[in-house]
């Protein structure tokens, strides 16, 4: 069972709010949107996915306490190394598939 983070008491799962403490459980009221804190003074973003590969705009970056995006970076590691998974594309990768592709746009609208 979970706890809350402020006052230690089990909570189920899809409380929103905490019933000994009030806390906060869930992001805007919804049981199905989770909201992650942070344990201590380490702020969410030092081990997100989102800081780590530079994709995050909020303002909140990178102090968030609370966060309902975060996404754990060992998950994503793990994900990446489990057998069978499919690799993402490097950026270089990417880069030269638009230009194949273009290049044979080009190459087609120049053969007509
Ligand atoms: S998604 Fe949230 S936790 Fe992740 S880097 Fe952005 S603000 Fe930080
Ligand atoms: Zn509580």
């Amino acid at each position: 069972m979970p706890q809350c983070f402020r006052c230690g008491r089990t909570v189920n799962a899809t409380d929103v709010k905490c019933k000994t403490c009030g806390a906060e459980l869930k992001a805007f009221g919804h049981p199905g949107i989770e909201l992650h804190r942070a344990t201590g003074e380490v702020a969410l973003c030092v081990t997100c996915t989102y800081h780590v590969d530079d994709s995050c705009n909020y303002d909140k970056r990178p102090h968030a306490q609370d966060c309902t995006l975060y996404q754990d970076v060992k998950h994503q590691i793990a994900e990446i190394h489990r057998p069978g998974a499919r690799q993402p594309r490097s950026s270089n990768q990417l880069v030269i598939t638009v230009a194949v592709v273009l290049g044979l746009l080009l190459l087609a609208s120049m053969m007509r």
